[in-house]
């Protein structure tokens, strides 16, 4: 089905839904296209006989499938919109379906217009799963230009060649010793922010919806967001209660960390407790006063990307180690959910 820029392959779940004569079904639909659920919602209705809930809470990655609640009712099968599996943990009781959303967006204009902006030969190519069918596109502009274009797949938390998530750049890493520069395919800063703290190595990002090419804007971005870092981990320094966030969802899982926070942070004589949350909430700062800084074990762009949304310092696990001074600023690192 196209829908509103968007190849998605809807046939493919009604052919699961009626052949398994399943009754009742969990739809998600990423942020990006949640406004437009009733065209989901009303192509199910009229192909199925299904009955479909749609999870209203904010669906940003594949990472989050309310398993929880299929699993404790006669869920049959959720269906995911909008994001490609996260492969380490797509295995549940229920089955789960991840249709991707395959942008029509041509890539080869602005990658085009990105070519004077290359500097090196060897280049590693990025992009999101809504460009990761026009990967060769883009390889192919860039090979008649006599570069080398460089594509790899992440770890086991990565789905397909070239592919980035906002929490691994894997894809990116993996290369880094074999690449002059990063060319990343796709919108907004988000993810090559992440490239550019993750790899510390340049990246030109090409937008294919606005044909913008942007570099040096990404540098004072990155060099901003550092600020803001830094200054976290200034006033986390005089903390002496720490809130260990957990995430329960399960695509975000790092359970395995608590205990060597924990007696990290105690090594140093201060107290630390332990939270799970589904969600890291603003409320928390009231409902946990006592607490002066919170070590997030979530997505790692909660503390990165929402700073400024809170009084207290959220703050990474590898952050932590900066402020409790079991590493120094220089040893500064992107907090990534690896495997
Ligand atoms: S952990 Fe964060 S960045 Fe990673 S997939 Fe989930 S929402 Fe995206």
């Amino acid at each position: 089905m196209n829908i509103k820029g968007y190849y998605i392959d809807l046939e493919k779940a009604v052919k699961i839904i009626n052949k398994n004569d399943y009754k009742n079904i969990v739809l998600q639909v990423t942020e990006g296209l949640k406004h437009i659920f009733k065209d989901f919602v009303d192509f199910f209705e009229i192909k199925t006989k299904a009955n479909i809930f749609i999870s209203a809470d904010p669906c940003f990655g594949a990472c989050d499938i309310p398993s929880f609640f299929c699993e404790n009712t006669d869920i049959d099968l959720i269906i995911q919109i909008g994001h490609l599996p996260i492969p380490e943990f797509s295995e549940s009781s229920i089955p789960i379906m991840f249709l991707n959303a395959f942008s029509d967006a041509d890539v080869s204009k602005v990658v085009e217009k990105a070519l004077p902006s290359i500097k090196g030969k060897k280049i590693g190519v990025l992009t999101t799963a809504q460009h990761i069918h026009k990967i060769d596109d883009v390889k192919n502009i860039l090979f008649k230009n006599n570069f080398e274009p460089v594509i790899c797949k992440g770890d086991k938390r990565i789905d397909s060649p070239g592919q980035i998530l906002g929490c691994n750049f894997s894809a990116a890493t993996k290369i880094v010793d074999d690449v002059d520069m990063y060319l990343f395919i796709g919108s907004g800063t988000f993810h090559p922010l992440g490239l550019l703290l993750s790899t510390k190595k340049p990246v030109i990002s090409c937008d294919p919806y606005t044909d913008e090419v942007k570099f040096k804007e990404l540098e004072d971005f990155k060099d901003m967001i550092l600020r803001q870092r830094y200054g976290a981990i200034a006033r986390s320094k005089d903390a002496k209660v720490f809130g260990i966030v957990v995430c329960s969802k399960s695509g975000q899982y790092r359970f395995n960390e608590v205990e060597k926070i924990k007696k990290l942070i105690e090594s140093k004589n201060k107290k630390s407790y332990i939270l799970i949350a589904n969600f890291f909430l603003s409320s928390f700062l009231e409902s946990f006063r006592d607490i002066d800084c919170f070590v997030s074990l979530g997505c790692p762009r909660v503390a990165i990307d929402d700073y400024m949304q809170y009084e207290k310092p959220i703050i990474t696990p590898i952050e932590l180690e900066i402020v409790l001074d079991v590493k120094k600023w220089d040893d500064y690192k992107f907090d990534e959910i690896i495997n």
